[in-house]
């Protein structure tokens, strides 16, 4: 199945220059999402996760969907000041400013094996931020694993070196 017919393109959002990916239609599609999942899991393979960290929001769809199919628990990492129990946060540089990601400090058990998943990998700032929480809180980064990666932008670089995985490049 060709992925890519179900992600479209919309220029200019949210700001102008910005080409956004649009996953929406790949979740309209039964066929088409179950497909991805499955080729998600491909990427895993037979490595043994405790708990996906989807990160909001668009992380949330598939991060979730790998939980289940994994056995694992599943983890949101949210925009500050969303998760309503005690939180760790971690603040990134973005071109303009700055933005941050919280965790539940307990989500996470020293030693858990950690799966985090995004739509995305764009400049790596988000999932670079992640992967400090999970650190701080003493998991295991087994995968950063993503739908797409925008190459150009060299977002592996931001994620210190642990092993990334992404269904389509661009
Ligand atoms: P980064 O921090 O620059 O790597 O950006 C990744 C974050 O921005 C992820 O959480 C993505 O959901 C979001 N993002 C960046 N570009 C796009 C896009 O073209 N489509 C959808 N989400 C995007």
């Amino acid at each position: 199945m060709n992925l890519e017919q179900y992600i479209r393109d919309i220029p200019d959002f949210p700001k102008p220059g910005v080409v956004f990916k649009d996953i929406t239609p790949l979740l309209n599609d039964c066929d088409a999402y179950n497909y991805t999942v499955g080729q998600l899991l491909k990427l895993i393979g037979e490595q043994k996760i405790d708990k996906v960290i989807g990160v909001e929001s668009r992380g949330f769809f598939f991060g979730m969907l790998l939980a289940q199919k994994l056995k694992a628990g599943f983890i949101p990492v949210r925009k500050p000041n969303k998760l309503p129990h005690k939180t760790l946060a971690q603040s990134y540089d973005l071109e303009y400013g700055s933005d941050a990601v919280e965790i539940h400090a307990d989500a996470i058990h020293k030693g858990d094996k950690i799966l985090i998943h995004d739509d995305v990998l764009a400049t790596g700032g988000t999932a670079g931020a992640v992967c400090q929480l999970v650190k701080e809180l003493g998991g295991e980064i087994v995968q950063c694993n993503f739908l797409m990666e925008l190459t150009l932008l060299n977002g592996r670089e931001k994620l210190d070196g642990h092993p990334v995985a992404s269904l389509l490049k661009y």
